[in-house]
């Protein structure tokens, strides 16, 4: 398969407590239908507001929470099916950024205790020795001084700490890194370094991204392709050139609106969308995003838009096209 990643109508419900005069249970719809493909040694963006659904559907992809339904594909193979043992294998060869560089570190293990122990998990027989050698190499890897490696996560700048979550991403060798928003809690001043230190790894290790953010000019600086997410849905999935100068989605094109441009000869104007983004645990029917859209046809309303492809590679889900 061209693919490592193939993913197909992914769906991750979360149930809610039966409320007292409610005959059925009810849902919230994190991830409710997401279908994509990825190459490997490619980057795709997820982007959307917080509550789109982003990060569970990172999660669900990894299996760290049990799909609902659908398929996940990796290398051809079918995970939502594997055994906790087949997937303890897999498993190595998907690893996450977490977004908060304080809280995703042991502040009582020091940076070795935090990457030996990454190691261990997938060779607990390798020898001590050596797992110090690799982690003094990790250290290299992710640009952090070596001679820090007995240091506390305290004595580390928030930067730091996030080389040290890459590390501990990278240490056992994975194909596939699951960043979740791994910026977002970074001085501006130091995202771009960090976003650099991916690249660069990405490259030298063939690493294959999904790269998780509420932030569109974060995601473009690191993006091949990009998926932007409404109420659990991919309304969009194009390559990153094709979807910044052509959004066709009227969600997108509200996104990509706001974002500032450089050239004061490029005019754009802002388009603001009305209300706010409706609760995932009754979205509203047909297309989720028609109580919002400017566009909206009587289809909208009943009919939930089916994925189309509107030029090669460049996908979307909106009864305007198809
Ligand atoms: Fe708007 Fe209809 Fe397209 Fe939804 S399907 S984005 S309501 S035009
Ligand atoms: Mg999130």
């Amino acid at each position: 398969s061209k693919w490592l990643l193939e993913v197909d109508d992914l769906k991750t419900y979360f149930p809610l407590k039966k409320g007292l005069f409610q005959r059925e249970a009810s849902f919230i719809k994190a991830v409710d239908g997401v279908s994509f493909r990825l190459k490997k040694g490619e980057t795709l963006g997820i982007v959307g507001e917080s509550g789109c659904g982003k990060s569970t559907t990172g999660r669900s992809i990894m299996s760290l929470i049990k799909p609902t339904g659908g398929s996940v594909k990796y290398e051809g193979q079918e995970m939502t099916t594997l055994s906790q043992s087949e997937m303890k294998k897999l498993r190595r060869q998907m690893q996450i950024v977490f977004q908060d560089p304080y809280g995703s570190l042991n502040p009582r293990m020091t940076v070795y205790e935090t990457l030996d122990e990454a190691l261990s998990v997938y060779a607990p027989e390798s020898n001590k020795h050596l797992r110090r050698d690799r982690v003094i190499e990790l250290l290299n890897q992710v640009g952090l001084n070596p001679t820090f490696v007995d240091r506390y996560p305290h004595e580390f700048s928030g930067g730091q700490r996030q080389r040290i979550g890459i590390a501990r991403a990278i240490a056992v060798k994975p194909s596939l890194i699951v960043a979740d928003e791994p910026v977002s809690a970074l001085d501006v001043s130091i995202q771009a370094q960090i976003l650099n230190q991916l690249q660069d790894l990405q490259k030298s290790l063939q690493l294959t991204y999904i790269f998780i953010s509420h932030d569109l000019s974060v995601v473009k600086h690191i993006s091949d392709r990009i998926g932007v997410m409404y109420l659990g849905r991919m309304i969009e999935n194009a390559g990153k050139h094709q979807l910044y100068s052509n959004p066709l989605h009227p969600y997108s094109q509200a996104l990509l609106s706001a974002i500032p441009i450089r050239s004061p000869l490029q005019k754009k104007e802002r388009i603001v969308l009305p209300g706010d983004v409706p609760s995932p645990v009754n979205p509203p029917t047909g297309c989720t995003f028609h109580p919002r859209c400017s566009q909206c046809m009587d289809i909208c309303k009943t009919d939930r838009p089916k994925e189309i492809e509107a030029e090669p590679g460049h996908f979307v889900a909106c009864h305007l096209y198809g």
